[in-house]
């Protein structure tokens, strides 16, 4: 049996296994299996370490872990050392760690279209923003603002990956929410805590809501009535996990039935 799994405190609300479950399933890999893995903090070291010999090919990493895996992991690759977390671990043949970020490639294949000479606005200076605006750095994009509700956190982030710390949010083509807004639903006010209004909303082409839940954000819900291109964080979680699929695997990831076990209801 080849192990996947996804390491994570808590993990239990994850959709990794069903989304990489389906795609084993849709390749007949009957001899592979995803699983949550529960870890603790103070136990994540030493139960990676041990993962290698225990069968497992690799994991995702999710919070709280993604800074630890990139430290514990004996090589990685520029992409994680950049945004300084790792969401993929594999385990290779020699008993090594590579340590590697598809959050920020997941990101730029969800997204779908040329990002060169393109401007963008990532709202928020978390974990996820980080590689929001490292990754979209290296597509290419003319200038990339940072706005987030902490502005010394935005003017920091910018100050080390080389974009635009802005006091508040301002017209581009592409906007990014990578803040938790939306993530417990505040129905009429999650526009407000996002500094934007639906006319600033109008002036956006394509709106990226990295966040997902049960029910449409309304973010999402608002862009698109405002006539942008929405992109939403089930298509994300898809396009990164593909990416970490391909790596472990080594086969063409099956997006259609990722994408449905995404989408479908608990
Ligand atoms: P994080 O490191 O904890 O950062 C949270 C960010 O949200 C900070 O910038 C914070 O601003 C901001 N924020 C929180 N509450 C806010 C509020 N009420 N008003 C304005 N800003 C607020 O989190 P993260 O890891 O970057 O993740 C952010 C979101 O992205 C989460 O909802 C997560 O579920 C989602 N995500 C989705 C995917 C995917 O595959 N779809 C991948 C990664 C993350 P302050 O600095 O001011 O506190």
């Amino acid at each position: 049996m080849h192990r996947l799994g996804v390491l994570g405190w808590p993990v239990a609300h994850s959709r990794s296994p069903a989304i990489h479950n389906a795609a084993l399933a849709a390749l007949g890999m009957s001899d592979w299996h995803y699983q949550l893995l529960p870890v603790p903090p103070e136990l994540f070291a030493e139960t990676v370490r041990g993962l290698g010999g225990a069968g497992f090919v690799g994991t995702n990493v999710t919070i709280p872990h993604k800074q630890a895996a990139l430290a514990l992991a004996d090589s990685a690759s520029e992409a994680a050392r950049a945004i300084g977390a790792a969401n993929t671990l594999t385990f290779t043949a020699d008993g090594t760690i590579a340590a590697e970020n598809t959050d920020a490639p997941g990101l730029i294949a969800a997204i779908g279209e040329p990002l060169a000479a393109k401007r963008a606005l990532v709202l928020g200076a978390g974990g996820s923003a980080r590689a929001a605006v490292w990754a979209l750095r290296e597509a290419g994009a003319a200038d990339v603002a940072i706005w987030n509700r902490t502005g010394e956190r935005a003017a920091a982030l910018a100050r080390e990956l080389t974009a635009r710390a802005v006091s508040e949010p301002e017209r581009a083509e592409l906007l990014v929410n990578c803040t938790a807004v939306g993530l417990a639903p505040a129905p009429g006010e999650e526009l407000a805590q996002l500094g934007l209004t639906p006319a600033l909303l109008g002036e956006f082409e394509t709106v990226v809501d990295l966040v997902y839940g049960e029910r449409e954000t309304e973010l999402a819900a608002a862009a698109r009535a405002a006539g942008a291109r929405t992109v939403d964080g089930r298509e994300i979680l898809v396009a990164q996990g593909a990416t970490s699929f391909e790596l472990w695997t080594g086969r063409e990831a099956p997006l259609q039935a990722m994408r449905e076990a995404a989408r479908a209801e608990r």
